[in-house]
């Protein structure tokens, strides 16, 4: 359709339609504008003005810390959006003939084979569009598995440190969960794991390192436990970003583990942005992963929907690809060695923070952590304060807070995930930061009851905010 550019009786100038009586091969006169659009008139400088200040008034990772446990808020390399943006891969649809789409397709294989080799795992599926979804998919196979073992199983094992998630999986997949309390030091309690695997339980959901950031000793024994049992593991992986090259979920034992490439592998996310999920399996699980799966034979690469017990499809085509493209130009850009790397430094990055901040905060589990660490402001509490005003604090001093109240298990938690991408001034200043916070507690409690002062906005009925949900910058 043509755009026509005139200028009205009032001297606006502006784009308009074609004029109702010009005929149009598009669309009938009820659907067409009977007046001129006035698209307003701006400058490239007016116009890149508008969205650097839009976006500077909310908080990113590419504009300051965001040590939020359990998201990964590390820093997203440009190159990334680079290839993401290239023509070739935003310009294919998933319609067309594979003939045509093999570049696309020999990077979504090759993915699978890095990812795979992360865990040490024989099977993949690229579909699921979130870790949310990889936990669905995973344990909705193992309930295929136990179908066609025709096994009755009624309860998967879920830790109470887990992510929320994880129970809304279980459920979702047609099994219950049945809550695995933690020991005192915050691992998986054994014993209590050995008297709570019955035959009715089909298996256990476990993260590790877990959300308090501890590794599990026991992992072996844990996965051990399970199997001995005729029970499948799952790894939820989202803490992977504490393991790469140091140890695999298959060496320690689990059936199945979901990828966050967004977090992991360096996506932009946390605004609802697009994730993606994968799920690598055992060998036992292959005949029930989604289809289609891509299969390469040597010359070509394909779709193969010949899975006869296979859960189906999770997605519409074949996941977000583009969310794959980034993770894969971000593991070529690391290579084997960086990714060892990247988990080294996120541990010793978190333990700096930890360590810097033992004796200010509480520290509940005082076990050397993995990639993150919890906090607790219960202290707060004399000054008649709480873990959420630090939280709001932190925004005048330019950083984001990190996860507060989660894990459940912790009172005032305060879940820190520095990452591997910060140097060491930018971990300085944020605890410097907290250090200073908990002094104006004590000195002026208001000045953190009433934070954020420097924000566009300034502390929000959260709850409000929800249930009255208005996005429009104004009316
Ligand atoms: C982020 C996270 C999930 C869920 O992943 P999404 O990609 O947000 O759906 C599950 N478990 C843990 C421990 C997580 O941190």
């Amino acid at each position: 359709m043509e755009l026509i550019f005139e200028q009205t009786k009032d001297g606006r100038r502006g784009y308009s339609l074609p004029s109702p009586d010009v005929p149009s091969h598009e669309l009938t006169a009820a659907f067409r504008r009977q007046t001129t659009t006035h698209l307003p008139e701006v400058s490239e400088p007016q116009i890149i003005r508008h969205f650097v200040n839009l976006s500077v008034m909310n908080h990113h990772v590419d504009k300051n810390f965001y040590p939020l446990g359990s998201c990964t808020m590390k820093y997203n390399p440009k190159i990334n959006e680079e290839t993401a943006r290239l023509h070739g891969y935003t310009r294919i649809h998933p319609l067309q003939p594979q003939s045509t789409t093999q570049g696309a397709l020999a990077l979504m294989y090759g993915l699978g084979e890095y990812l795979k080799a992360i865990v040490n795992l024989d099977g993949i599926t690229l579909q699921p569009a979130a870790g949310a979804q990889g936990e669905f998919t995973a344990i909705s196979m193992f309930k295929a598995y136990f179908n066609k073992k025709k096994e009755a199983r009624k309860y998967i094992l879920v830790p109470d440190s887990a992510h929320g998630t994880n129970p809304a999986s279980v459920n979702f997949s047609g099994f219950q969960p049945l809550t695995l309390p933690s020991s005192d030091n915050g691992l998986v309690d054994v014993e209590k794991l050995i008297a709570l695997m019955t035959p009715e339980v089909a298996g256990l959901m476990l993260t590790n390192p877990n959300t308090l950031g501890l590794f599990e000793r026991n992992v072996k024994k844990i996965t051990g436990t399970v199997h001995d049992k005729g029970g499948l593991v799952y790894l939820d992986g989202a803490n992977l970003n504490a393991l790469l090259g140091i140890t695999r979920a298959g060496d320690m034992g689990f059936d199945a583990v979901h990828f966050n490439l967004h977090k992991t592998f360096s996506t932009p996310h946390g605004g609802g942005g697009p994730g993606s999920g994968p799920v690598a399996v055992i060998n036992d699980l292959l005949p029930f992963l989604p289809v289609p799966t891509i299969v390469y034979d040597g010359k070509r690469y394909g779709f193969d929907f010949d899975v006869p017990d296979s859960i189906g499809k999770v997605q519409t085509f074949y996941g977000n690809f583009l969310v794959m493209v980034r993770a894969y130009t971000y593991l070529r850009l690391v290579g084997a060695a960086g990714l060892r790397n990247i988990s080294k430094s996120a541990i010793l990055n978190a333990n700096y923070v930890i360590q810097s901040l033992k004796d200010d905060y509480l520290l509940p589990y005082t076990d050397y952590c993995m990639h993150e660490g919890v906090l607790s402001g219960r202290q707060l509490k004399e000054s008649g304060l709480r873990t959420l005003d630090v939280a709001k604090r932190l925004l005048d001093y330019g950083l984001h807070a990190p996860t507060i109240y989660f894990p459940l298990i912790v009172s005032e938690a305060l879940m820190i995930e520095p990452t591997d991408s910060e140097s060491k001034e930018t971990l300085d200043e944020f605890v410097n930061a907290m250090k200073k916070i908990l002094e104006e507690a004590k000195e002026q409690p208001d000045l953190l009851r009433n934070a954020p002062h420097n924000t566009p906005v300034r502390r929000l009925d959260e709850v409000k905010a929800i249930k009255q949900l208005n996005i429009k910058w104004k009316t």
